[in-house]
């Protein structure tokens, strides 16, 4: 059986730490969240954000809005956010409505507010490997996850499953930049298997439930699941109309990543489940963001100060 990469402990251990650091600060940090609509996946997301903040001190704050929000509008708060000063991350809940240029929104977002990572200044200074810029909480979430377990990177070869702007692309570029050799696989990959199996590191972000099973995978292999997917749980009976508690737990949809994590982990040397691998690690690697915009911000101006005197 592999060893479990248990994002839970680690989530922890990452928010003693911050909660520690925040406690010496004068002002908390403040974390403003931009969500537009109802959409009930990311008010659940949104939720443990501001249940973590809480928990470790950091202030956040939740601007709703409507789904039919003009462009013009939300343009217009985000600047208002980058000009007060006690902000010190902006995120928007992605994702938004298709009437809305995501782009133009984010490029609008301060780079040194950017906590998610996405604007292209910080993209840039990512794949450039340039440190001071700002990683998203996804990908800075897996590599503490990797890091934590002293998994080796440098020199090892590593293949990341999905391109996305979000996952896949930001984390090829970390794990880039910390010396592994990188293959990024996607929708359009012919033989999918052969490429995993090449694998030292294989972290998988597809949003399809089973995408990896035994043939993708071979002995010795770390395998960081970053799917969430929720599927429908076992059905009630249909002779049974008559549904009892036990049956509609039962049938509660599931949450699942994209690795067949019951007959991988016979294989595998190290493995992070779902839930309770990189789902708990990205919150706390937001704040850790958070907490290091806010850390800048400071020392910006005690710089400032002194010039001045
Ligand atoms: P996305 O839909 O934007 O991208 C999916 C990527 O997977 C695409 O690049 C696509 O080419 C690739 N893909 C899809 N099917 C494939 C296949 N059959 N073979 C090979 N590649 C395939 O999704 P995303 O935003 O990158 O998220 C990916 C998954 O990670 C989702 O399940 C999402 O919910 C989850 N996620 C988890 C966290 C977390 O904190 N754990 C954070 C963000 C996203």
């Amino acid at each position: 059986m592999a060893k479990i990469l248990d994002g839970r402990v680690v989530r922890d251990k990452f928010a003693a730490d911050l909660k520690r650091k925040i406690a010496k600060l004068d002002q908390k940090p403040t974390l403003a969240i931009v969500q537009i609509g109802n959409l009930a996946q990311s008010s659940a997301y949104i939720r443990q954000k501001k249940l973590f903040g809480e928990k470790i001190g950091a202030k956040v704050t939740h601007l709703k809005f409507s789904a039919t929000i003009a462009q013009s509008k939300l343009i217009k708060v985000i600047e208002k956010l980058n000009k007060d000063r006690r902000i010190d991350g902006i995120i928007i809940q992605l994702p938004i409505p298709r009437h809305l240029n995501k782009s133009e929104i984010i490029e609008t977002i301060l780079p040194e507010k950017d906590v998610d990572g996405l604007h292209s200044k910080n993209v840039k200074k990512l794949w450039t490997g340039e440190d001071d810029g700002l990683i998203g909480a996804t990908p800075r979430g897996i590599l503490n996850l990797i890091k934590y377990y002293r998994i080796p990177i440098r020199g090892k070869r590593a293949v990341v499953v999905g391109r996305s702007a979000l996952v896949g692309r930001p984390t090829a570029a970390l794990l880039l930049k910390e010396g592994a050799t990188i293959t990024t696989a996607h929708r359009q990959t012919k033989d999918l298997a052969a490429q995993t199996r090449q694998a030292d590191l294989l972290v998988v972000a597809a949003g399809v439930p089973n995408l990896i099973g035994s043939r993708h995978v071979k002995k010795g292999q770390v395998i960081v699941d970053v799917g969430i997917n929720l599927i429908a749980g076992r059905p009630s009976s249909k002779k049974n109309k008559k549904i009892t508690k036990l049956q509609e737990e039962i049938s509660a949809p599931k949450m699942v990543g994209d690795v067949d994590f019951k007959n991988v982990s016979k294989i595998v040397k190290a493995i992070s489940p779902v839930p309770g691998g990189v789902g708990p690690m990205t919150v706390a690697a937001l704040f850790q963001n958070l907490v290091e915009t806010n850390m800048r911000k400071i020392e910006k101006g005690n710089k400032r100060i002194k010039r001045n005197r």
